[in-house]
C-alpha cells in the first residue's frame, strides 16, 4: 500500500512508513487512497480477535503476505494477554464497556505496542536494512512500560527509556526498573518528563547532525502514536465489540453502534474512524476529555487553542494539550489538502491557534461528538456506577463513561453504546479509593491489595508480582549524560 504524508505529496511504501514513523517533511503517514475494496467488514466482524488483527494488518501493510502477517499477530499477542478474547465486551447498566487493559502492563496501549516491534523487525528486512533498531522512548509513565515489553528480546531491536526521577507513581517505577530482557535499558533522569522528552528529541538531532551511528550497525526510531505501525492494531478492537454485540444477538450487521473514547493524543478515537472508513457500522465517535478540554471546544466550535493552563488530572494519560493524531482527521476531511494542513500546523506552533471552516466543521461534527469531565465529575461518576452496578473502572474510563451519560442525554437516535476502557483500576488505585469513598494509609502495594479485598477483583498478575521481582535499571543520570548512556548500551 502506497502511504502518503499529510503535509506534502511526499510518499513511501507501507514498511519505509513504519520504519521512519514521522515523514520528512514532518507530516503524519495516512493511506494514498482511503478505499479498502478486498476488504470485507461483514466477514471480518465473525472473526476472533486474531482473525480480526490478521484481516486488517494484512490491509493496511499488504506489501507482507498473508502468511507473515499471520505469523507476525501470533508472535505479537499469543501467552502475552490475561484475557482469552484479548478485549472483552462486557455490559454495565445501560451501556457496554471493551476492556482493552488484559495486556502485560494493564492499559491498552499494550494492544499496539505488542505489534508494533515485530512491524518494524519485518518491515526493516523488506526495506533490505540491516542495521539494528535502537528505539528511544521518554515516559511520564505508562507508555515506557508497554513499550519495553513490546520490544523486550525482539530480535533486531534494542530499547532504551528515559522516565523522571521521583515523578512517576511507586509502581510505575517497579515496572520499568524489573523490566526483564537482554535489550532493554532504562535510566532516571534529573528532571521532570518535558526535559527526558526534550534530551530524547536532542539525541535525534545531534546523532542525525553528527552522523553520530554511522558505522555502528544501529539506527534510531521511536516508538510514539504518531507511527501508522501503532494506530493500525486499534482498529482491530472496535471490530472485536461489534463482532461481540452481533454473536449476542444486540443488533445485525449493518445496525450503527457509538463508541466513546477517553482521549489524549486521539490515537485512539482515530482508529475507530479508521474502522469506519473499512465498512464497521459506525455511528457517533465521541470524544471524551478531561479537565484539559482542548479537543471539545474545538469538535464543538472549530478552533484549536492551547493557549490555556496545563492541569495535572487523576487522568494523567489524557493531559496533552497539542494532540498529534488530529492532524491525521483534518487531513482526511479536508479531501487531502496538504497545504491547508501545512498552514494550520503552522499557526498551531507559531501562534497557539487555528480555526477550520465551516464546511469542514460540519463534516467533522456528522461523525464526531464532543464532551469533558473533570476529576470531580468523573470521580462522583466512577463512585456511583460501582455502588450501582459493581464495576469499578479506572480515572480514564470513568471520564469517558461521564461523556457517555451527557452523550446519551443529547442523542437523537437510540442504538448501543460502547464505552471503551483504556487501564485497569489497579493501576490507578489512589483516585479509585478516594472515588468509592475508602480511606487508606500505606504504599501503593498495600492500597492495591486493599482495593482487591474490597471490590473482590483480582489484582492483575503482572502488578501482583512486581514487589518481589530484583530491580535490574538503578541508574539515575543527569539530563546532559542521555546521549552517553545511549552510546555505552549500543550493541
Ligand atoms: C494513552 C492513554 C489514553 C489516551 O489515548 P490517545 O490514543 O492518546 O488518545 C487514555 N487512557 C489511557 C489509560 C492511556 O494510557
Amino acid at each position: 500500500m502506497i502511504y502518503r504524508s499529510t503535509r506534502s505529496p511526499i510518499q513511501a511504501s507501507d514498511p519505509e512508513a513504519v520504519l521512519s514513523g514521522i515523514a520528512p517533511d514532518g507530516g503524519l503517514f495516512l493511506p494514498k487512497e482511503m478505499v479498502f475494496p478486498a476488504f470485507s467488514a461483514e466477514e471480518t466482524v465473525k472473526k476472533d480477535f486474531l482473525g480480526i488483527a490478521e484481516d486488517i494488518l494484512h490491509t493496511l501493510f499488504d506489501s507482507f503476505t498473508r502468511e507473515e502477517i499471520a505469523d507476525l499477530v501470533r508472535a505479537s499477542y499469543e501467552g502475552k494477554f490475561s484475557a482469552p478474547d484479548f478485549t472483552p465486551t462486557v455490559p454495565v447498566g445501560d451501556k457496554y464497556v471493551l476492556e482493552l487493559f488484559y495486556g502485560p502492563t494493564c492499559a491498552f496501549k499494550d494492544v499496539a505496542l505488542s505489534v508494533l516491534p515485530h512491524l518494524m523487525v519485518k518491515s526493516r528486512e523488506k526495506c533490505g536494512v540491516t542495521d539494528e533498531i535502537v528505539i528511544l522512548t521518554a515516559t511520564s509513565g505508562d507508555t515506557g512500560k508497554a513499550a519495553l515489553c513490546g520490544f523486550r528480546d525482539v530480535a533486531g531491536t534494542r530499547i532504551l527509556v528515559f522516565y523522571p526521577h521521583g515523578g512517576v507513581s511507586a509502581v510505575q517505577r517497579a515496572q520499568m526498573v524489573t523490566q526483564p530482557g537482554e535489550n532493554t535499558f532504562v535510566a532516571a533522569i534529573e528532571g521532570n518528563f518535558d526535559d527526558a522528552q526534550t534530551g530524547v528529541k536532542n539525541i535525534f538531532a545531534r546523532f542525525a547532525a553528527e552522523n553520530t551511528l554511522s558505522g555502528k550497525g544501529a539506527r534510531l526510531s521511536s516508538a510514539n502514536s504518531i507511527n501508522i505501525g501503532r494506530l493500525a492494531p486499534q482498529i482491530v478492537y472496535y471490530f472485536k465489540a461489534y463482532g461481540d454485540l452481533l454473536r449476542e444477538g444486540r443488533l445485525s450487521f449493518g445496525d450503527k453502534v457509538d463508541f466513546v473514547v477517553p482521549t489524549g493524543n486521539f490515537g485512539n478515537i482515530l482508529a475507530g474512524y479508521f474502522a469506519k472508513k473499512m465498512g464497521l457500522p459506525v455511528g457517533k465517535l465521541v470524544c471524551a476529555s478531561n479537565a484539559n478540554n482542548v479537543l471539545t471546544d474545538f469538535i464543538r466550535t472549530g478552533t484549536y487553542d492551547k493557549r490555556r493552563p496545563f492541569y495535572q488530572t487523576e487522568s494523567p494519560s489524557m493531559d496533552i494539550l497539542v494532540s498529534s493524531n488530529l492532524e491525521r482527521l483534518l487531513f482526511l476531511l479536508s479531501d487531502g489538502d496538504d497545504a491547508a494542513m501545512a498552514g494550520w500546523m503552522k499557526s498551531l506552533s507559531e501562534d497557539g491557534v487555528y480555526t477550520v471552516p465551516a464546511a469542514l466543521l460540519e463534516k467533522l461534527q456528522e461523525d464526531f461528538a464532543a464532551y469533558c469531565c473533570d476529576d470531580a465529575k468523573a470521580g462522583e461518576v466512577l463512585g456511583r456506577i460501582y455502588r450501582e452496578t459493581g464495576y469499578l473502572a479506572d480515572p480514564h474510563t470513568a471520564v469517558a463513561l461521564g461523556g457517555a451519560e451527557e452523550y446519551f442525554r443529547d442523542r437523537m437516535e437510540d442504538r448501543p453504546l460502547v464505552v471503551l476502557s483504556t487501564a485497569s483500576p489497579f493501576k490507578f488505585s489512589g483516585p479509585v479509593m478516594k472515588a468509592i469513598g475508602l480511606d487508606f494509609e500505606g504504599n501503593e502495594f498495600d492500597r492495591i491489595r486493599r482495593l482487591s479485598e474490597v471490590s473482590g477483583l483480582a489484582v492483575p498478575p503482572s502488578l501482583a508480582e512486581l514487589e518481589s521481582l530484583p530491580e535490574r535499571h538503578k541508574d539515575v543520570i543527569g539530563r546532559d549524560r542521555m546521549g552517553d548512556f545511549v552510546l555505552s548500551h549500543l550493541r
